[in-house]
C-alpha cells in the first residue's frame, strides 16, 4: 500500500510538472496558461514531496517533507484562483489589494508553518503512530485558519466558475463545466481527508485527487480545450469589429452580445436591462429568429426609425451536428442606405432638369408657346399624317398688325403683353391636336391636321375675331390689337412644309395689303 502511494505520488508529481511546462509554453496564446502552468507546478511540488512520506526514511526527512509542502499546497490554491478568474473572464488581471492578499496571506502562512517547532500552532503534534507506523500530525488552531483560508478561496474560484458557465456561451459553457468538474476531485480528496483521516490510513491523498485536475488540464492543453476556452484572439476580434454580433442559444436566450452590440442596443433600445440572459425575442425581429434554411439568412431592416441594418443570421452547431443555437450579425447601413436615397433623389432631380430642358429647348420663354424648333417637327409629321391618311391639313400665319406702332406708343414691355394675349388667344383657340407655334417676333403659325380648305378659313376667321377682343391696359390707353391671318392647305396650295409656309404667308401679305385685321 505504501509503495503503491508512493508511486502514485510520484506520477501525480511528473504529470503535473508535465502539464506545468506544456502551459508555461503556451503562455503567450492565452492568459489561462500562466495560471494553469502555476498550479501545476504547485501541485507537482506539493505530489513529489508527499512521496517521502511513503518510503521508509529518516524521521527528519519525513518532518521536513511535511513542511516544505505547504508552498505547493499554497502555490496551487492560489494558483487555481487565478485559473478560474482568467477562464471565467480572459481579461481578468487582479487588483492591487487581490494581489496582496493572494501573496500576503500564503507568506504569513509559511512564516507560520517555518517556526511552527517553536510554538507548535499549526501542528499540535508529529510522529509516527499505527502499526505498521506512518507519519502523522495533530492539527493544531493556524492549521485550521489556513484551511479555512484555503476554501474560501476555492470557494470565490468555483463561484466565478458558476457564474462565467452561466453566462457563457453553449460551447463554452461546456468547456467551463468541465474545468469546473476537474476542480472538485481534490475538493472531495481534501474534505474526506480533513473530515476522515483514517479512510485512507492516514494518508492524504489530497495531490492524488489533484491529479485528477492536471490530466483533465493535460487533455485540455493538448487538445485545445481548456485554453480553447479563451480563445483570447477571437473574443479580442469579436469585442473590437464594429459589426454588433449576439449569440442566441438553442432555448431562444440571449448568451453573449459583443461591444458594439451593446452600444447599438444603448442607443436603439434605451429601454432594455442587460441584454444577456434576456428572450432573444425581446430585441431581435421575428425574421431573426425564424427558419434558417441552409443554416443562413440575410435581410435588411429598419431596426428603429433612422436606423437601418444589413443583418446576417448562421446556425451554430457542436461538433456532432447538435444544434447550439445561433449568431446574429448586424451592420449599421444607415450611412450607405442615406447615401443611396440622397442619389435616387438627386437622379430624380437631375431627370426633372432634363425632361425640363427639353421641354424648354421646344418652347418659347416668353408667351410659353411651341416654337420654331417644334412647329418644323409638327408640321413634317403632319404632314406624314396627312399624305398616309388622305386628309387635309390647314396651315395659318398669323402676324400681328402694326406691331411697331405698339412698341413705339406703349413701350416694349406692353408689346410683350400683347404678344402673351395673341399666344393664349391661339392656344385657347384650337383643338388638342392642333399645335400654336410662335415662329418670330410678332408672328404665329397655327397647324389644324385634318381641317380642309373651309374649315381652315373658318378656323382662322374665328381667331382673328377672338384676337380683334384683346384689351390690354397699358400706360398710354388701352391697346387693342388686331391680326391678319394668311392660310394653306394641304395639298391644295402646297405638298411639302416649304410650300405651304410660302403659299400662307403669300396670303398674309394679301391681307395686309387688303387692310389687315
Ligand atoms: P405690319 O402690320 O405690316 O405687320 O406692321 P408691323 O409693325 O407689325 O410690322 P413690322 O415687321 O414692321 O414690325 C414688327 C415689330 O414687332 C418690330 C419689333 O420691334 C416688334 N417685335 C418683334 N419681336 C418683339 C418682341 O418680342 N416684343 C415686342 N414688344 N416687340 C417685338
Ligand atoms: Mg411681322
Ligand atoms: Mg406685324
Amino acid at each position: 500500500m505504501q509503495e503503491l502511494l508512493a508511486v502514485a505520488f510520484a506520477v501525480s508529481a511528473a504529470l503535473s510538472a508535465a502539464t506545468a511546462v506544456l502551459a508555461w509554453r503556451r503562455r503567450e496564446a492565452t492568459p489561462a496558461a500562466t495560471a494553469l502552468a502555476g498550479t501545476c507546478a504547485s501541485l507537482a511540488l506539493w505530489s513529489a514531496l508527499t512521496v517521502p512520506a511513503h518510503l521508509d526514511l529518516p524521521p527528519a526527512v519525513h518532518l521536513w517533507a511535511n513542511y516544505a509542502v505547504f508552498p505547493g499546497v499554497l502555490g496551487c490554491v492560489v494558483g487555481l484562483y487565478l485559473l478560474a478568474r482568467t477562464v471565467a473572464d480572459p481579461h481578468h488581471r487582479p487588483s492591487r489589494r487581490q494581489a496582496a492578499v493572494l501573496t500576503g496571506v500564503p507568506a504569513l502562512v509559511l512564516a507560520v508553518v517555518a517556526t511552527d517547532p517553536l510554538h507548535h500552532l499549526f501542528f499540535r503534534s508529529t510522529g509516527y503512530v499505527g502499526d505498521p507506523a506512518h507519519f502523522s500530525m495533530v492539527f493544531g488552531p493556524l492549521f485550521w485558519v489556513h484551511t479555512a483560508w484555503c476554501y474560501g478561496v476555492l470557494a470565490l474560484a468555483v463561484a466565478h466558475l458558476v457564474r462565467a458557465a452561466r453566462r457563457a456561451p453553449t460551447a463554452i459553457r461546456r468547456q467551463v463545466t468541465s474545468v469546473l468538474a476537474s476542480a472538485a476531485a481534490p475538493l472531495v480528496g481534501n474534505v474526506v481527508n480533513i473530515s476522515a483521516p483514517g479512510l485512507f490510513a492516514g494518508q492524504d491523498v489530497t495531490p492524488l485527487c489533484f491529479t485528477v485536475t492536471a490530466l483533465v488540464s493535460a487533455r485540455a492543453v493538448l487538445r485545445q480545450g481548456l485554453l480553447g476556452v479563451v480563445p483570447v484572439a477571437r473574443a479580442a476580434v469579436l469585442e473590437t469589429v464594429a459589426d454588433a454580433v449576439v449569440v442566441v442559444d438553442d432555448g431562444g436566450a440571449v448568451v453573449d452580445v459583443n461591444a458594439a452590440g451593446r452600444a447599438m442596443l444603448a442607443g436603439a433600445r434605451p429601454d432594455l436591462p442587460d441584454p444577456v440572459g434576456l428572450p432573444a425575442s425581446a430585441f431581435l425581429s421575428p425574421r431573426a429568429l425564424g427558419d434558417l434554411p441552409g443554416g443562413h439568412a440575410r435581410y435588411g431592416i429598419e431596426y428603429v426609425p433612422g436606423l437601418h441594418l444589413d443583418v446576417r443570421v448562421t446556425a451554430i452547431a457542436d461538433g456532432r451536428g447538435r444544434s447550439l443555437g445561433r449568431v446574429v450579425v448586424a451592420r449599421d447601413t444607415t450611412e450607405q442606405v442615406e447615401t443611396r436615397r440622397r442619389l435616387e433623389d438627386q437622379l430624380a432631380l437631375v431627370e426633372r432638369l432634363r425632361a425640363q430642358l427639353q421641354e424648354d429647348s421646344v418652347r418659347d420663354p416668353l408667351t410659353g408657346l411651341h416654337n420654331r424648333r417644334f412647329l418644323d417637327g409638327a408640321l413634317a409629321a403632319a404632314l406624314a399624317d396627312a399624305e398616309r391618311d388622305g386628309t387635309g391639313l390647314g396651315v395659318l400665319v398669323v402676324d400681328a398688325d402694326r406691331f411697331k406702332a405698339v412698341n413705339d406708343t406703349h413701350g416694349h414691355g406692353t408689346g410683350d403683353e400683347v404678344l402673351v394675349a395673341v399666344a393664349r388667344t391661339l392656344a385657347g383657340g384650337v383643338r388638342l391636336q392642333d399645335t400654336a407655334a410662335r415662329t418670330g417676333g410678332e408672328e404665329f403659325v397655327v397647324l389644324l391636321p385634318g381641317a380642309d380648305a373651309a374649315a381652315t378659313r373658318q378656323r382662322a376667321e374665328q381667331l382673328r375675331a377672338a384676337c380683334a377682343r384683346i384689351d390690354v391696359a397699358a400706360p398710354g390707353g388701352r391697346v387693342r390689337p388686331t391680326v391678319s391671318v394668311g392660310t394653306a392647305v394641304h395639298p391644295g396650295d402646297g405638298v411639302d412644309a416649304a410650300s405651304l409656309l410660302a403659299a400662307a404667308d403669300r396670303a398674309l401679305y394679301a391681307a395686309k395689303a387688303a387692310g389687315r385685321d
